[in-house]
């Protein structure tokens, strides 16, 4: 009963357990991870990965590695409930995994169209390994590629769509590309090269009446005008993940909120990665 149990399978738990076997503790660690492979790196699915149907994912370690720091892997199957008075973790399969220390590393989901039917044939979302190898077959037959959003994965995808031979238009909703991560100059840099190499972009857009047939989205609207789409990329933003936790009544605040010790407001759980926020201490603010 002195299991530590990692909850998600991304870059944070990779590295946690890349640091609790140089601990010697590979053996205490179970990870539970909903996708059905070994972490691996997110990165190259924007860039790289999409341009060639020879690239694969890179992992951050091979199943032996885990095999070897006797890490047990739980993957393809996902943590549903956390009981905390029993300490334990219950998952999709059924599976019931005492903790003696809980990580939830859970990351972040893309964020979606609430007006926007989930699920139609050709828009796409970029996050995880199954997505990227959607977009990239899609991409293949796609003449035009739509990316909602001109924050850096969808600046990504546009420029790595441009280098594929498209037609690509990139919509983005504030008065300047990457808006929340770098200066004005920067961003005027980054317009000015993005629309060089021929990729139309417009800026400060009201995008809305998505129009749908059957499964696929046919038109929207962008400042009014009614246009095509041919394949459409949301490229608008993260939402940490943050459901498991909530249901076990741990403080979330956009995100789970952790001390500088990432530690949650719950006894034994911890949270590291993207699903946390925590506190920035020179603005003494959470950031
Ligand atoms: C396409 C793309 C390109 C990127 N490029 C860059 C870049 O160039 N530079 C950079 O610094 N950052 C980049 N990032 C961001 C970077 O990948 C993230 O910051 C990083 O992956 C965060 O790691 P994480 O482990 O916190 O969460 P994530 O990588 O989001 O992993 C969370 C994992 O938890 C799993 N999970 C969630 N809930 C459950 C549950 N209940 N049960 C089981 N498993 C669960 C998810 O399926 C996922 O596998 C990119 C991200 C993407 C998607």
């Amino acid at each position: 009963m002195n299991s530590i149990v990692i909850i998600g399978g991304g870059h944070a738990a990779a590295q946690l357990c890349v640091g609790l076997a140089e601990a010697g503790q590979g053996a205490r660690v179970h990870l539970v991870c909903e996708e059905a492979c070994e972490p691996y790196h997110r990165p190259p699915l924007s860039k790289a990965f999409l341009k060639s149907a020879e690239e694969t994912t890179q992992l951050h370690k091979a199943a032996d590695w885990y095999r070897e720091a006797g890490i047990t892997l739980h993957l393809g199957d996902a943590a549903v409930a956390i009981d905390r008075e029993a300490r334990t973790v219950t998952l999709r399969s059924g599976a019931v995994l005492p903790w003696e220390r809980l990580v939830l590393a859970t990351g972040t989901r893309a964020r979606q169209m609430p007006d926007l039917k989930p699920g139609l044939e050709n828009v796409a979302s970029l996050r995880a390994a199954n997505e990227a190898h959607r977009l990239r077959e899609r991409l293949a037959s796609a003449e035009k590629v739509t990316v909602l959003g001109g924050g850096f994965i969808g600046l990504e995808v546009a420029a790595t769509a441009k280098a594929l031979g498209k037609s690509v238009q990139v919509i983005e909703s504030a008065p300047r590309l990457l808006g929340r991560a770098v200066s004005p100059e920067l961003s005027a840099h980054v317009l000015a090269t993005h629309r060089a190499a021929g990729i139309d972009i417009v800026l400060g857009a009201q995008t809305g009446a998505f129009e749908v047939e059957g499964d696929r989205l046919v038109s929207i609207q962008v400042n009014g005008v009614k246009q095509p789409v041919d394949l459409l990329l949301l490229g608008i933003g993260a939402v940490p993940e943050t459901a498991l936790a909530q249901a076990a009544g741990i403080e979330c605040a956009d995100g789970i909120v952790v001390d500088g010790h990432m530690q949650t407001s719950a006894a034994g759980v911890l949270a590291v990665g993207d699903c946390t926020r925590f506190p920035d201490r020179r603005a003494g603010r959470a950031l």
